[in-house]
């Protein structure tokens, strides 16, 4: 068990949490191997993929510990930003019959279908909030390769699990749980470090937080979540940024962040401090206006000089080999007032006599004849014709998807 007083310093980047858990710390964001605590040898499942460029890595760990050409028998993921799927594309391609699963409202972001809405530089904290401007937010697309976690809340291929949804940070966000003893894998619905610090990010200082606000497009939602997973009671959080906490520490700190989310977590400021960014099956509806700041227009100009210093260097090697085919979407001329994302239709129930967190689950496919009806449009798109998807893939590997927002 790790410390609740462990520094990067401290803890090695791969490193077991409890057992049937290790974890892998790439640069700031982690991964995990999970499998039966029994058999540490495997089979085992990894959950999120890590920063681009960290294939290699992820599986030379893999291999260290389930021993050489022991693929996983799933991908799971908690969302799909670029922090947590970037290793994807190399991992399929060594992994070639590994499925990926991800909840049915990440999959716009998985099947190229939309970006995610803006990140927020303004919302404060400190350096990595602040260069979250540059953080790419495309939608990538593993066309068939994903497809969506079972309705009835079980784990591909690690028994004893649980999803349960955990909106806000990203529509789709999912956390995993252990139930028998009370093991959570929590991604970003909340965090153990202070995320937007460069300092915190850099010495790993635990503490518990709400979700990376920069990137989180929902603020009820989040707080939703969060108050969620504190009735679940984690004896272990697991989180896609910080190093793992246990126990007391971890329970008191996290019913403190439930109870006083608002102040504690949301941005007093900022683009989705007051308003949510929309979303449904096919991807996001609306997003609010930016907030601009004098010095963060500045620092988009220095940004945007930079990009196009990198752009014009990018383009000279597009000449010699382009991997990613990048289309541009619109949507501007739709209706915002139409669209809610649907989980803000269906609220969890609030107070600790409120139905706990095993009946949320069925609740998160409430909006059954939309999922359905989505999942036949992506059907058509993605799926009956297996071989078209699989050779799309492997002709193009993912693609990325920008849309373009205000
Ligand atoms: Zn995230
Ligand atoms: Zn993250």
């Amino acid at each position: 068990m790790l410390s609740n007083e462990a520094t990067r310093a401290s803890t090695p980047a791969f490193t077991a949490v409890v057992p049937g858990l290790s974890m892998l710390r790439d640069v700031f964001v982690n991964l995990y191997y999970a499998f039966p605590e029994a058999q540490p040898q495997g089979p085992w499942v990894l959950i999120d993929a890590g920063l681009p460029g960290s294939a290699d890595k992820i599986k030379a760990h893999a291999e260290e510990q389930f021993g050489p050409a022991t693929p996983p028998t799933a991908i799971i993921l908690t969302h799909g930003h670029f922090d947590h799927v970037g290793a994807l594309d190399g991992l399929l391609a060594a992994w070639p019959n590994v499925p990926v699963y991800a909840h049915p409202l990440e999959l716009p972001y998985l099947t190229g279908r939309s970006s995610y809405p803006p990140p927020d530089p303004t919302v404060g904290g400190g350096m990595m909030a602040y260069m979250s401007f540059a953080y790419p937010k495309h939608a990538y697309d593993f066309g068939s390769r994903v497809q969506a976690l079972p309705v009835d809340g079980s784990v591909p291929g690690l028994p004893g699990w649980r999803w349960v949804h955990t909106p806000g940070h990203t529509f789709g966000h999912v956390s995993f749980f252990r139930e028998h003893d009370k093991v959570l894998v929590a991604g970003d619905a909340f965090t153990t470090v202070f995320a937007e610090s460069g300092l915190s990010t850099l010495t790993q200082k635990q503490e518990v937080h709400g979700p990376p606000a920069y990137f989180t497009p929902d603020w009820d939602a989040a707080r939703e979540s969060v108050q969620l997973l504190a009735r679940m009671e984690p004896e272990v959080a697991a989180t896609g940024h910080g190093i793992p906490m246990h126990g007391e520490a971890l329970r008191r700190q996290l019913t403190e962040l439930s109870a006083h989310f608002d102040q504690l977590s949301r941005p007093k400021v900022g683009r989705y401090a007051h308003q949510p960014a929309t979303a449904d099956a096919s991807g996001v509806r609306s997003v609010p206006p930016p907030v601009v700041k004098p010095w963060v227009a500045g620092l988009a100009v220095a940004g945007l000089a930079l990009s196009a210093v990198a752009l014009a260097s990018a383009g000279n090697g597009k000449k010699k080999g382009r991997r990613f085919k990048s289309t541009r979407r619109s949507y501007k001329g739709q209706p915002d007032t139409t669209y809610r994302a649907w989980y803000r239709d269906n609220p969890a129930p609030q107070g600790p006599s409120g139905p706990d967190w095993q009946y949320r689950r069925p609740s998160t496919f409430a909006d059954a004849d939309h999922f359905d009806s989505s999942r036949q449009n992506d059907s058509s798109q993605f799926n009956t014709d297996q071989s078209f998807a699989d050779k799309r893939y492997s002709d193009q590997r993912s693609r990325k998807i920008e849309t373009q927002y205000p």
